[in-house]
């Protein structure tokens, strides 16, 4: 599992995490860059997939 990820100001890479946190199906990383920026990841635990920040909104939930 890589929970490494990129700093977004000033772009160093394989930055580890410094704090997580699950949040029903996700689970989030705090991040600080040696830049001093901070940011947080969020991964959903169940496709693992990344999400960075913004995600089209889905309309999962169909009308019963
Ligand atoms: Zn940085």
């Amino acid at each position: 599992m890589n929970l490494t990820d990129s700093c977004p100001r000033c772009c160093r890479r394989g930055i580890t995490p410094t704090t997580s946190r699950t949040r029903g199906n996700r689970i989030v990383h705090g991040y600080r860059c040696p830049c001093g920026h901070q940011w947080a990841t969020a991964r959903d635990l169940t496709a693992y997939s990344e999400l960075h920040a913004r995600r089209a909104q889905r309309p999962n939930r169909k009308a019963a």
